[in-house]
Order: C-alpha cells, then structure tokens, then sequence
C-alpha cells in the first residue's frame, strides 16, 4: 500500500514536471526569438490561435504560420508588443468564448466568426476576413456537390464552430459528428470513417493541398454563409477594439494585409473574394 502511495506521488510529480517543463521551454522560445526591434521589448501579451489549420494558424515545432498568425502579429506590433512579447495559446473552436472570458487570452485570431450569439460573451474587432462555409470529400467522390446532397451522409465539423450549428439548423437530415479539431475530421474523412467534412473554404483549402492528401481531397467548391473573421477580446472593451480596428485598417491600406494573405492562402490555390475581401471593420460597441 505505501509502496503504491509512493509510486502515485511520483507520478504526479513527474505529470507536473513534464508539464512544468513543456511551458518552459514554450515560454523560452517564444520571449527568445527576440532580440531586435520586433524581439521581447514591450508588453506581454497572450493570443489565441488555431494550432492545425495550414494557411491560418499552424504549430509545427515553434513555428507559429497562417494568416490568422501574421495579422495577430502586426496588430500586436501596432498595440507595442513585438514577436518575442506574444505568448501563442491553442484556441479550439469551443473554447474560445472561456479563453477570453477567463483572461487566459488577451485576443483570438482564430478563424472566429462574428456572431450575435458570441457577442453575448464576447466583444470583436474587425472583420479582417470574410469566408464561407464549403464542404471537404474525397478525391473520387462526385455524389456530393453541396449541402443539400447531403442527407443520409457522415458530415464531419468541430463542437463549438458556425459550420456545426449551420448543419443542425438547416440540413437536419444529415448525420452530424462533431469532433474538436478540424484535423481529426480530415483523419477521420481519408479513413473512410465520414464522409465530408465541413467548415470554412479558407481552412479547407489549407488542407486539400497538403503534399500527402493531394489528389485524395477535394474541396466542393459552393459555399454556403458568410464567415466574417473578427478578433475576439473581452466583452466590451471598445478601447482595445477601437486601436485594433486602426491597426487593422493599416494593416489593408500598407499592402501588408494583401502581402500576407498572398502568402499564407496563396500556396493552397485559395481564390478569395474579392467582392467581400479586405472588408472594413466594423464599428466597435
Ligand atoms: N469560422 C467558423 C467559426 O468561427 C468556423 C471555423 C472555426 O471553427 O474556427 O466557428
């Protein structure tokens, strides 16, 4: 029995210190990237993101890609925080309302859609982004063309996100899994284990053309509702919204804006509409 108690106190201890050490060495790297006028030399601030969505926010090692990454980190430079000042924080699609509530976030750029009911919780500046909800299937599948062939169908999305309560609201006949990340849909679609999954052209995109799913994804190209792209921030806080805005607006009037959506969707053959896009932000309330 002691031996037992002794042997589940060190695991514990060796749970947290394994967890100890995983937020060091992510807090090393990130205030050590600085060094010049970009490094860690103003305010600490902490951003949410997605982690495995190519072409919007990726981790790999502690690189930090995407859009969403490269519009976070000129509005932090604007807001005085530089690279080495940002702690990057995962923000799956449900849990960023409680990120930013709890203030284990200062803002979210995390393909985080404008909505009513997310106003209720939180507040957004922007849009810096407008999308749409599209459909992801394999490669040799030619019966589904849009979410009205869809019934009877596997669909896969994530718990939390617009795509999800779109399907519940308008496609009620679909079969509907929920997952917490896009990238376990994406698993689950090439294993045969759903059928499509669905979610915004821009994250789509980004997956259709990683080297090892070419040829065996395909994105369906009709999308279904406007995604605007907001950066999510406490509720209410106007001033922050309103500097956010102005960094935004410099942000699409510098060519900056363009630049980094030329690089990040680009590469993924991602046609953005233009009609919509770069959009103006919103007032702040
Ligand atoms: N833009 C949508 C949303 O905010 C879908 C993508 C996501 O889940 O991040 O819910």
């Amino acid at each position: 029995m002691k031996v037992r108690q002794i042997g589940a106190v060190l695991a514990a201890s060796v749970l947290t210190l394994g967890l100890a050490a995983c937020g060091d060495s992510a807090n090393d790297s990130d205030s050590g990237s600085g060094g010049d006028a970009s490094g860690g030399t103003g305010k600490a601030v902490k951003i949410g993101i997605k982690f495995d969505q190519p072409g919007l926010g990726l981790k790999q090692g502690e690189d930090y890609t995407g859009l969403d990454v490269d519009v976070a980190k000129y509005v932090a430079k604007e807001l005085g925080s530089g690279e080495g000042d940002i702690t990057w924080v995962q923000a799956p699609s449900a849990q960023r309302e409680t990120l930013i509530s709890t203030g284990q976030v200062d803002m979210i750029f995390a393909t985080y859609s404008i909505t009513d009911k997310r106003k209720e919780t939180v507040s957004f500046a922007g849009p810096y982004f407008i999308a749409g909800q599209d459909l992801l299937v394999r490669g040799d599948d030619s019966s589904i063309t849009g979410p009205e062939t869809l019934t009877g169908k596997k669909l896969c999305s994530v718990t939390g996100s617009t795509s999800a309560q779109k399907v519940k609201d308008k496609y009620p006949g679909v079969q509907l899994q929920e997952f917490g990340t896009y990238s376990e849909c994406v698993a689950a679609l090439v294993s045969k284990g759903v059928d499509a999954l669905t979610t915004d052209n821009t994250i789509l995109a980004g997956y259709a053309s990683q080297e090892q799913y070419k040829g065996k994804l395909k994105v369906v190209g009709k999308t279904f509702s406007e995604e605007r792209y907001g950066v999510g921030i406490k509720k209410g806080d106007t001033a922050l919204c309103e500097k956010i805005n102005t960094a935004l607006t410099k942000m699409v009037d510098s060519g900056d804006w363009q630049k980094a959506v030329d690089a990040n969707l680009g590469p993924a053959g991602f046609k953005v509409d233009t009609a919509v896009n770069p959009p103006k932000p919103d007032a702040c309330s």
